[in-house]
């Protein structure tokens, strides 16, 4: 059975009732309109701990006034639904005003790993996600959480947040869900036009031509990045923000091909911008 919070209180009290009875939590923070993606956190969370929560919150402090937050879709019965056949006991859903006290006068932010790629696109966005996110962590208590590598950078961003914070939270990575056309699900495709949607694929086809090519011995960080380049540059509905080879865990450009990196891509279709990425990891 699901309960259903919408305070923080209740939420709250329910998960350290859990932890007096020496079970664990597993949480997944995220903005709703599920889809098997954030399904697929939540089954990790159910299996991996003894009580799966979830927080579907739309987050405005990381949307610019410029971006979607009114626009973001939204549906809670089918959510709620998704959740509980995924195995979760207790869904905070709380308001904006039950979130934030106004104004907010206090703020999160990691510096470094959030400068390059989305927060260079999006100059509000990582403070607001740094935000929530050690809020939904204080108001969880000690727990894993589930985060997809879809979101790399975030996920590279939250581990480091963790450990510079001292957090009692465990972060899990799990892997990108894609549909049968390898695109990465993402609640954001609903945006796209049949023509977008049609050549968004694109994405994940070029990273596994990239992640082959940087298997050859001799092959340069260019000729990778350019892989994903070429690709998009070939459709013309689409525009590429970024496609960067990284340190899989700093996301420090790539000074040459190398284990543990990360290939990450933003392309642009009309306003929507749809993000991937993959495991790169030369032999050589
Ligand atoms: P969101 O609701 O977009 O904030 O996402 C909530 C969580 O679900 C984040 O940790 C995302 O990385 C994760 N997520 C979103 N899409 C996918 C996907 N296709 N595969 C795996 N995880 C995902």
């Amino acid at each position: 059975m699901l309960a259903i919070h919408d305070t923080i209180a209740g939420f709250r009290e329910a998960l350290d009732a859990s932890r007096r009875q020496g079970l664990t939590v597993g949480l997944v923070p995220t903005m709703g309109y599920l889809h098997a993606g954030h399904g697929s956190l939540m089954a990790a969370a159910a299996e991996q701990t003894d009580v799966a929560a979830a927080t579907i919150f739309v987050n405005p402090l990381q949307f610019a006034p410029s971006e979607d937050l009114s626009d973001y879709p939204r549906d809670l019965d089918r959510d709620l639904a998704l959740a509980e056949r995924h195995g979760v006991a207790h869904v905070l859903v709380p308001s904006v005003e039950e979130m934030y006290p106004t104004p907010v006068l206090s703020q999160v932010s990691v510096s470094g790993i959030t400068e390059r790629f989305e927060g260079a696109h999006r100059p509000e966005h990582f403070g607001g996600v740094a935000t929530v996110v050690t809020k939904i962590f204080s108001l969880t208590g000690p727990c894993h959480a589930y985060f997809g590598e879809k979101d790399y950078q975030q996920l590279a961003m939250v581990r480091r947040l963790v450990a510079d914070l001292s957090m009692p939270v465990k972060v899990v990575g799990c892997p990108i869900v894609r549909g049968v056309d390898g695109l990465a699900l993402s609640s954001r495709n609903v945006y796209l036009t049949d023509a977008q949607r049609g050549a968004a694929p694109l994405l994940h086809r070029s990273l596994l031509e990239a992640q082959t090519m940087a298997e050859q011995e001799g092959v340069t960080v260019k000729a990778v990045e350019a892989v994903v380049a070429d690709a998009v540059s070939a459709e013309p509905e689409a525009v590429l923000d970024y496609g960067a080879l990284v340190d899989a865990d700093s996301l420090e450009p790539a000074a040459a091909v190398g284990r543990s990196q990360r290939l990450l891509v933003c392309v642009r279709f009309g306003s929507t911008r749809l993000l991937d990425n993959i495991a790169i990891a030369s032999p050589h």
